[in-house]
């Protein structure tokens, strides 16, 4: 069950510096982190650890099972980024 970045997002960045494996995209200095309106996670990647939700400052990423249900496509929209 990965983790998944919601809306909330305001690309800080700080989650994909804290990502224990290298799940969360685009990085700060990938050309398209200009394009994207927030970071994704790669749930093939993830392994659950919860680095990232802890460090949010905006609250914007959730354990998919804990995704509130206004926000349940954002499982759908992590997942197509990285097809
Ligand atoms: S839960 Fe851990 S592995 Fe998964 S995206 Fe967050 S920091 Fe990376």
């Amino acid at each position: 069950m990965a983790y998944v970045v919601t809306d909330a997002c305001t690309k800080d960045f700080v989650c994909v510096a804290e990502c224990a494996t290298t799940a969360i995209a685009p990085a700060q200095d990938d050309p398209a982190a200009g394009t994207v309106s927030q970071v994704y996670i790669n749930p093939d990647e993830c392994i659950d650890c919860g680095n990232c939700a802890s460090i949010c400052a905006q609250s914007a990423i959730f354990s998919q099972d804990e995704l509130p249900a206004d926000k349940a496509e954002f499982a759908e929209k992590n997942r197509a980024y990285f097809n």
